[in-house]
């Protein structure tokens, strides 16, 4: 591995320009390079990515890192002060209804759709000068960096991909032929973009309490219904789903529709957003309730099957929204660095409190291991599409896992960060705010959290068996990873052990059932632990996240006993090292994975 950019790079921000003395108000990374200055992702990139791919498509990530850091983060503050406005009629009193964006939304589209066509580049060549799709390291790595700037457009944008991937898949060649064109496009103007349709007021859990109703009506399915949650609300086709009349109750009888936002006439199709949310987080984009009055749609894939073909959309969307929490505590992480390495108090910056160590810590571990949980997915996601089987049942287990545990450790960071900046943090013309706010949404869409973690334990460790197959990987990169100590591989294995075994007893028992989120995070934690010494151990890699896994095993993985303090002279030393800002060998820090 090598470090293709200097350390100078990371100097050079606003928070290092900035003169460093009480009453001087700690910068924020304005200006950074959010890929040139994550160290991780960098080190990780070349070991999840074919090192042809790597060399493409670097100077891409580079480029979005310098952008993420600029232009799209000036956009993104812009777009969360001025949210959409839904116009539900025009001048002459017709339902044409239409929602108005800011132009710092419209030109993050460009980029987004435009520039980087992130909701193509893994269907088609042609993105990003690449001959073939891009892989699924590369494509979430480039979301992972986007999002450090702005949220809110990833829903619309990972939305359209996903749709993408349900009409490739499912949909009849007729079908595809109307529709592919238009989603591929890499012409912002024409570009028809996507959405998913799926929560009513009768449930979002319960999907199978959908009351929205298909018609067929002089040979064409028309919707009738009511969807009370629908980000991307004016999206140019959504997919949905909607019950066939005389179908069966529950998701069985649950068919997968798409739905134009305008019919082949250009007349508008028979639905109206009737409201938009006046959200918490992710204000940028518009989420609606729509009323469905025989609207036109096409029927995908077989009309039995609808709830299953959603799922492939939902479990996509799952795994990027784990990569989003990961990018949203990367910027909380980068945001309290900065602060804590310039804010003075008491004649001393604040990185030089153990306490405020401490909070820097909690903010950092979770941060680490979601990188490393989520590019491993990805990884899992190209093998699985290169047709092994192997990956597939790792993919089965890692995508809920990620989404679980990553979305809910995003709120304690962005808390963490925001507290970091102290009375500032709170104020919404600084970053962490809005940080806060988005935040939340992760635990609620695509599943709460209950509902992941049942998924993980009832279905992908209960039925699938997915966590033997997780077991078996992490087992052998313990046994490759020879260059860190053997007595900590033994604490990891033991730890991997006794996860399993506990997840097997959860799924097995049905009175443990309020267990699973334990369980699952059980497992979500072992697993990061483990890729994290892993990853540590490979030539020229940032030995530092050996000590980040040490940290999962300690206080994640281990009993403590609330009154007795809680860190070790290891914890010291370990901070001393992570907080150092230069790489450390496995050397340096194979003595701090035994004390
Ligand atoms: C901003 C925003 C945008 C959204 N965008 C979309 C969208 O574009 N498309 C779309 O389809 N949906 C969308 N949603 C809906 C979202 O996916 C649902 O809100 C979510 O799935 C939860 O469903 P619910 O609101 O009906 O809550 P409920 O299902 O009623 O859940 C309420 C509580 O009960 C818990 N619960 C439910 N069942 C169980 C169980 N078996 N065991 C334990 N606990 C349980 C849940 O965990 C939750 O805490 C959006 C939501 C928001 C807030």
């Amino acid at each position: 591995m090598h470090a293709p950019h200097s350390e100078k790079s990371f100097d050079k921000t606003a928070a290092q320009d900035l003169d460093r003395g009480p009453g001087h108000i700690a910068p924020d990374c304005a200006g950074q390079n959010f890929y040139a200055v994550d160290r991780g992702l960098r080190d990780l990139l070349q070991l999840y990515l074919e090192p042809d791919d790597f060399r493409r498509l670097e100077p891409h990530f580079d480029r979005l890192g310098v952008l993420a850091g600029g232009r799209l983060d000036e956009l993104a503050r812009a777009a969360d002060k001025h949210p959409p406005v839904l116009n539900a009629r025009d001048r002459f009193g017709r339902d044409e209804d239409w929602i108005d964006y800011h132009a710092s939304y419209r030109e993050m589209e460009k980029i987004a759709f435009g520039d980087f066509q992130f909701h193509a580049m893994s269907h088609r060549a042609g993105t990003l000068g690449m001959d073939r799709p891009l892989p699924a390291v590369a494509k979430y790595a480039l979301q992972y960096l986007f999002v450090q700037a702005e949220f809110g457009l990833m829903c619309p944008i990972s939305v359209t991909d996903t749709s993408i991937h349900l009409v490739r898949k499912f949909a009849s060649a007729e079908l595809k032929d109307y529709l592919l064109p238009k989603m591929l496009s890499d012409d912002v103007a024409t570009l028809w973009k996507g959405t998913q349709f799926m929560t009513e007021r009768a449930g979002g859990s319960d999907v199978g309490a959908i009351e929205t109703t298909a018609r067929c009506e002089d040979g064409a399915w028309r919707l009738y219904g009511d969807k009370w949650f629908c980000s991307h609300a004016d999206a140019d086709v959504a997919l949905l789903l909607a019950r066939p009349e005389g179908a069966p109750g529950g998701t069985k009888g649950l068919a997968l529709f798409a739905l134009p936002r305008r019919l082949k006439d250009g007349r508008r199709n028979a639905y109206r957003i009737v409201r938009l949310k006046d959200k918490l987080g992710t204000r940028s984009m518009a989420s609606g309730e729509i009323v469905l009055e025989g609207a036109v749609a096409y029927l995908v894939g077989d009309a039995d099957r609808g709830f299953k073909q959603m799922m492939e959309q939902v479990n996509l969307s799952r795994l990027s929204h784990g990569v989003r929490a990961s990018a949203m505590m990367r910027r909380c992480l980068n945001e309290a660095f900065v602060c804590a390495r310039t804010r003075v108090a008491f004649g001393k910056t604040i990185i030089e409190y153990p306490l405020l160590r401490r909070q820097l810590l909690k903010i950092a571990v979770p941060t680490e291991q979601s990188l490393s949980m989520f590019l491993f997915t990805a990884s899992a996601m190209d093998r699985a599409n290169a047709g092994s089987r192997e990956a597939e049942s790792l993919l089965r287990i890692l995508t809920p896992l990620l989404k679980f545990r990553a979305c809910r450790d995003n709120i304690p960071v962005a808390t963490g960060a925001m507290e970091v900046r102290g009375g500032n943090g709170y104020i919404e013309e600084w970053v962490q705010a809005r940080l806060v706010r988005d935040a939340h949404i992760g635990v609620l869409w695509e599943g709460t959290s209950n509902i992941n973690a049942l998924d993980i334990v009832t279905r992908a460790v209960g039925k699938s068996r997915a966590h033997r197959t997780l077991e078996a990987y992490l087992k052998k990169l313990l046994d490759e990873a020879t260059l860190i100590p053997e007595s900590f591989r033994d604490r990891l294995r033991l730890a991997l052990d006794r996860t399993l075994v506990f997840a097997e007893r959860v799924a097995a028992e049905q009175h443990l059932e309020a267990s699973a989120r334990q369980a699952a995070s059980g497992l979500y934690h072992v697993a990061s632990a483990i890729l994290m010494a892993w990853e540590a151990a490979q030539p020229g890699a940032d030995a530092r996240r050996a000590l980040y896994a040490r940290f999962v095993l300690e206080h994640r993985l281990s009993a403590q006993d609330p009154l007795e303090p809680r860190h070790g002279d290891w914890e010291r030393e370990a901070a001393e090292i992570i907080f150092s800002e230069r790489q450390a060998a496995i050397a340096e820090i194979a003595g701090l994975l035994e004390s």
